[in-house]
């Protein structure tokens, strides 16, 4: 045999193992959740290698898909035992010597914000496979990959800068990680406190765990069972653990349907809004599956882009098991589901608007923005999401908010269009020359305050046949939909003393102005510009400047 393989952890793995390994944070056990749920991935992985590729030639392929825990407590030694997919020597220093997977860099980015050390970051992130040099002094990893042909590796560190890799003899197909507990975590390794932290964790893991031979875990595939089969508390715990997330579900969605399509779907809506944590992009996380066979668990295209915060699950007995995951991204039954899941998922926000306006107002005020990106890029769903659109307007106080519905509900019977005005803020707004006309008639005007939302405007054109109107156009005949109430103003100029002021006013502006001319829109300001040009409002123009520099 090879003398061990000596290799440095990448400069940021270093980083992230200085900081668990000298963390304060108390709750050291998720590494028992962490460790079960890599040794559940990689045996979801194998599964589906064994479904989806017919003549895949899989290393000991009749192994019983089962993740075994033991625990030797004179020694002070947990064994975490799969029989999934394995590492390849290659994959080892891939997958355990950088990072190039999901938590830790959440970790590493939230750190990067919050400028400090901070203990609570392990537990709101999860920095995975990492968490267990808490409370290991030293860990090894033996492995055999799927793969007919290869070679067994026990990977092995004490977390400090480095770790080797040695080839070994004998080992069945899968991870077997032995931890051997730093002295004040010894207890980890009794017995009882294993199985009562494996009974905690890994209720919802689709294969058999087993402390000492016994299975432990007993929920299986919620997804499947009936509404009134599970307790709120199962579901709120299946999206921590499906979604691998660490807040709350705000509500969910679970629904099965027969035709066209046999789908069973659980689908939730997060509390906290990741992107707006400066985290990038978020990426697709509702699992597919077929009869709880795990297909894919990111797939691209079985929501529309603008829904990526969505969590959950979508099983599909219609799905063929043996098709690449690229073909499926595109083929008509993705496209199929895509349609339906996408149809009852908004249905579910208008009940919740209907039903639940707080609930639906503070998820609007967090994931609104996605509505928003939603209108301007998808056609098909734009009606469906006009009515979620909500804005604080000249009707409402601030902080509060009205649909468009809403709105057409209160305009006077003359009234054929949806004004709005775009500001930084209600106060730049409401201190500006634009709206006071509006307000001197009682016409309501929408308030917008994201960029996105005169793109969202102008793509979506109109709500219900009433055109969306900036309130800064020239050509808007208040008069003709309601007089105004305030009569009491001051005398006019004589008609030729205000023509002379206009001509004076142009002539000083030059080529800066198209038209001077005297206006009823004004009650308390002396001018406003107003624009000549329906197709771009004036911070539009601004936004344009600014692309082109
Ligand atoms: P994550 O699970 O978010 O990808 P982890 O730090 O938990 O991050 O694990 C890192 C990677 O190591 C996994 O993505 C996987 O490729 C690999 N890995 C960890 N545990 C196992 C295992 N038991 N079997 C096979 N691969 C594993
Ligand atoms: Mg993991």
């Amino acid at each position: 045999t090879q003398a061990p393989e000596r290799h440095e952890f990448q400069a940021e793995v270093k980083q992230v193992l200085d900081i668990v390994v000298h963390s304060l944070y108390t709750d050291k056990e998720i590494f028992v959740r962490e460790l079960v749920s890599n040794a559940s991935d990689a045996t979801e992985k194998l599964r589906h290698t064994q479904v989806a590729e017919k003549d895949a030639d899989i290393f000991d392929a009749d192994l019983d898909l089962e993740i075994q825990v033991t625990s030797d407590e004179e020694a002070g030694e947990i064994t975490i035992r799969d029989f999934g997919i394995g590492m390849t020597h290659d994959e080892l220093i891939e997958n355990l010597g950088t990072i190039a997977h999901s938590g830790s860099k959440a970790f590493l980015n939230a750190l990067k914000e919050s400028g400090e050390r901070n203990d609570n970051l392990i537990g709101q992130f999860g920095v995975g496979f990492y968490s267990v040099f808490m409370v290991a002094d030293s860990v090894k990893v033996y492995t055999r990959s799927w793969k007919k042909e290869g070679e067994c590796y026990c990977w092995s560190s004490d977390g400090s800068g480095a770790y080797e890799i040695e080839q070994v003899e004998g080992e069945r197909r899968g991870t077997r990680i032995v931890i051997s507990l730093k002295d004040e975590y010894k207890d980890f390794a009794k017995k009882n406190r294993i199985e009562e932290i494996i009974k905690k964790y890994s209720a919802f893991v689709q294969f058999p765990v087993k402390v000492d031979g016994e299975k432990l875990n007993t929920i299986g595939a919620i997804w499947l069972k009936n509404k009134s089969d599970v307790s709120d508390d199962e579901y709120k715990e299946f999206y921590k653990f499906q979604a691998k997330a660490f807040d709350e579900p705000r509500f969910w969605l679970h629904f099965n349907a027969d035709a066209p399509l046999e789908i069973n779907a659980l689908l939730y809506a997060p509390t906290e809004n990741m992107e707006g944590f400066g985290f990038g992009r978020m990426e697709p996380g509702v699992g597919l599956y077929c009869r709880k066979v795990l297909i894919d668990s990111e797939p691209k295209n079985l929501l529309p882009d603008w829904l990526r915060f969505v969590r959950g699950v979508v099983d599909s007995a219609d799905l063929p098991l043996n098709i690449s995951r690229e073909s499926m991204q595109d083929s008509s039954l993705i496209q199929k589901l895509n349609k339906v899941i996408t149809k009852r998922f908004l249905k579910t926000l208008e009940e919740k608007a209907k039903k639940e306006p707080e609930v639906y107002n503070d998820f609007w005020s967090s994931f609104g923005l996605f509505l928003k990106e939603g209108v301007t890029t998808d056609f098909t769903h734009r009606d469906q999401l006009l009515k979620l659109l909500r804005y604080e307007s000249s009707y409402t106080e601030a902080g509060t908010t009205t649909s468009l519905a809403d709105y057409l509900s209160r305009a006077p019977e003359g009234q054929k269009e949806i004004y709005y005005l775009f500001g930084p803020s209600r106060e730049a707004i409401e201190s500006g020359p634009y709206i006071e006309a509006f307000k001197a008639r009682n016409i309501e005007v929408l308030y917008l305050y994201e960029p996105i939302d005169e793109f969202v405007m102008n793509h979506a054109r109109a709500f219900e046949e009433k055109n969306f109107v900036s309130a800064d156009n020239d050509d808007i005949d208040l008069d003709a939909i309601a007089p105004e109430t305030d009569t009491d103003k001051g005398e006019a100029l004589e008609a030729s003393a205000s023509e002379a002021l206009c001509s004076f006013i142009k002539e000083k502006l030059g080529d800066e102005v198209s038209e001077v001319s005297a206006s009823d829109r004004l009650v308390g300001s002396p001018a406003m510009i107003v624009n000549a040009d329906k197709m771009m409002t004036a911070q539009m123009r601004k936004m344009m400047k600014a692309m082109q520099q």
